[in-house]
């Protein structure tokens, strides 16, 4: 019975040593996961500070420079200041979610008329795409927060045109489905297989397929997140090499 009760006790101090190093390993990985968080955090503020800066002097040009080269080189330094600045965001908006701290403003609005001025800004900007639009003839209040509702249309659309190279439409539809304001982002790109499909809305994920093209895997992720937030689904129909639907619904205002 003593050899016996010895072998048991030396499991059992085997198993908890394995738990004590499990737990050990765990804390440690969470810290290092925190620090990596903050580290992002910080950088991204930092990087932030300076970009707006440099975003605020060139928007003063803008508007003394009339020569048209010179305003040429302008706006392409202006473009790519403002997808730094979609990228710096994009990192600031994840290490919000990650602390909890991501912020909303909820208001009543026309989502039909958010899409209109979203539209008119995709036809205004330089585009190889064509927008082929369908927003129904009638308002449609919702309630939710406007700026972050027109960040993730954006991002769906500047995915639409940037994951379909050789296409020359996109089409953005808004309708009203079960109760709920349906949007419709819609391409003839290069469309995922089921499997990535599945991926996709998760952080840092970039479809094989797609690696020649720049991104860094947040913006669906972040989506998704504020989707959630808003009591929102977000999902995608696709079929590879012919293209991708994303669509969101969202409810209406009472
Ligand atoms: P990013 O575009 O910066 O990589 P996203 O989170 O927006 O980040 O997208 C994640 C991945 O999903 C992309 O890298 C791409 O592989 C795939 N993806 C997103 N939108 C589309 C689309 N419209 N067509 C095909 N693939 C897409």
């Amino acid at each position: 019975f003593k050899k016996d009760h010895e072998v048991m006790v030396r499991n059992i101090a085997a198993q908890a040593a394995i738990a004590l190093d499990n737990s050990q390993l765990f804390e440690r990985v969470k810290t290092l996961s925190e620090k990596k968080d903050e580290f992002i955090a910080l950088a991204s503020h930092e990087l932030k500070t300076p970009l707006t800066t440099i975003k605020g002097y060139l928007q003063i040009l803008e508007k003394k420079i009339s020569e048209p080269k010179s305003r040429l080189f302008l706006n392409k330094t202006l473009d790519q200041a403002n997808r730094l600045n979609t990228l710096i965001d994009d990192l600031l908006n994840m290490s919000r979610i990650e602390a909890g701290k991501l912020e909303f403003n909820y208001e009543d609005f026309d989502i039909r008329e958010l899409l209109l001025d979203v539209s008119e800004t995709f036809n205004y900007s330089e585009n190889k795409h064509e927008l082929i639009t369908d927003f129904g003839d009638l308002p449609v209040l919702i309630h939710a927060d406007k700026q972050r509702i027109e960040q993730v249309i954006n991002n769906l659309l500047s995915n639409a045109v940037k994951y379909s190279p050789l296409a020359d439409k996109v089409y953005l539809n808004l309708k009203l489905d079960q109760g709920k304001a349906k949007v419709t982002v819609k391409d003839q790109g290069l469309g995922l297989t089921q499997e990535q499909q599945q991926k996709v809305f998760t952080r840092f994920y970039r479809a094989e397929s797609t690696k020649g093209i720049n991104g860094l895997g947040l913006g669906l992720y972040l989506t998704k997140q504020i989707m959630d937030a808003h009591d929102g689904m977000l999902d995608v129909k696709s079929e590879e090499g012919i293209g991708s639907e994303f669509y969101f619904t969202l409810p209406l205002a009472k």
